[in-house]
């Protein structure tokens, strides 16, 4: 089959590391350790898991930095080079497999814990419902992976097939289009964020970021969590226009993230001798939704004293920080990554069934495009690293028949 895979190497790695940034295409070239291959097909580990053939599979900010080497080293141990990437997928099962029956339409939950690995006692964190955060993603029935699209065993959604647990797979309903049900991947991210830090109502939150994941955040928090006052930094036209549309009640532009958006806040600003402004005052809640060592420093400074800071986008190797506004405000600083069991109005619920609920009231479909095929995958990369610009929000791989 064919499969666009990432390979280990140490110098193509370094180069990346040193020249992605500059070089456009760099990544996607013949000195990158990723490209399209003609490979044999996934083979279930055991017999109760399932094969999925991908219809659409997304492209994630992730995925990028793992092809331009600007993700931490942190990783290496957690992945199981070569693998196949693309972790945003809806597919369908390509023959009965226990419950689910040849043509299934599906979305796969790609975290590999305890239960997909076949260990048994699971870790504290599986039990728990956490198992995005499970400790043995080293362990058991598959190679180490922290997702399918990083582990070895799995497959990739950027191929003609791959394997998943039966625990990994959702039904889409048939209402919901290939286009919408991409989307639920992240969407269940943003479910997750959304209601680990739910506001209060009459809390202000800013949502930083407006690629796919901020807009998702703008999204659940509307559905999920009844605020009101919900902020959104966004940079091109149409993510300010979609943040609108999501449930925005203002959006502001990163120039204006020291000059209007402390007015909406009520905030007052200070310049110091050195370095971005000190503001006193803020919003309750700051979901940062990029990742940058620039949005990280402008969410802690827009938290007001006491305020929670969530970090949503995957932060990169080169992340710096100061630290002095969290010390000085109380800023509570957290990390969300992923999806699991959520708590929300007294029910426990999978991040991934919640997402598939919003789902239609987001009204989706308009999200997804342009789309690829694999042997493109160039042209996708680069697609998908221009999305903001260019207008567009999820770039994806069209993996459905012609
Ligand atoms: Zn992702
Ligand atoms: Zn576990």
């Amino acid at each position: 089959m064919q499969a666009l895979r990432y390979r280990k190497s140490i110098p193509r790695y370094l180069l990346m590391r040193l020249a992605a940034k500059r070089v456009r295409g760099l990544d996607t070239s013949s000195a990158a350790p990723f490209g399209l291959e003609e490979i044999p097909e996934p083979v279930p580990p055991t017999p109760e898991w399932v094969r999925v053939r991908p219809r659409l599979a997304g492209i994630c900010g992730s995925d990028l930095s793992t092809l331009s080497a600007t993700s931490s080293p942190y990783f290496s141990p957690l992945t199981s080079p070569p693998f196949v990437m693309g972790h945003e997928v809806v597919g369908e099962v390509a023959e009965d497999a226990g419950d689910f029956r040849a043509g299934d339409r599906v979305v796969i939950e790609p975290a590999l814990g305890c239960r997909v690995r076949g260990i048994s006692p699971e870790c504290p964190m599986c039990s728990a419902g956490r198992y995005a955060l499970c400790t043995n993603v080293t362990e058991g029935d598959i190679s180490p992976g922290i997702q399918t699209g990083f582990c070895r065993d799995t497959g990739g959604g950027w191929s003609e097939m791959l394997v998943a647990h039966p625990s990994q797979l959702y039904r889409v309903p048939e209402t919901l289009s290939d286009e919408e049900a991409v989307l639920t991947e992240p969407l269940a991210c943003a479910v997750h964020a959304a209601l680990t830090h739910a506001p209060d109502p009459e809390e202000t939150v800013v949502v930083l970021g407006a690629g796919s994941i901020g807009l998702l955040v703008v999204g659940a928090l509307k559905q999920l969590t009844g605020v009101e006052r919900l902020i959104c930094v966004a940079k091109h036209p149409r993510q300010r226009q979609e943040a609108l549309r999501l449930g925005a009640s203002a959006v502001v532009s990163p120039k204006e993230v020291y000059t209007r958006l402390p007015e909406l806040l009520g905030a007052r600003l200070h310049r110091p001798e050195l370095g971005k402004p000190v503001v006193l005052g803020g919003a309750d809640k700051v979901f940062e939704c990029i990742g940058s060592p620039g949005t990280l420093e402008d969410a802690t400074r827009l938290a007001r004293p006491g305020g929670t800071v969530a970090f949503v986008g995957m932060p990169g190797h080169s992340s710096r920080l100061d630290l002095t506004p969290l010390w000085h405000q109380e800023t509570e600083l957290v990390g969300t990554y992923a999806y699991g069991i959520d708590e929300y109005r007294g029910e426990r619920v999978k991040s991934f069934e919640l997402a598939l609920r919003i789902a239609p009231a987001l009204d989706l479909k308009g999200l997804v495009g342009p789309r690829f095929r694999l042997p493109q995958y160039r042209e996708a990369i680069a697609a998908a690293r221009a999305a903001g610009r260019n207008g567009h929000v999820k770039v994806a791989f069209d993996l459905r028949e012609e």
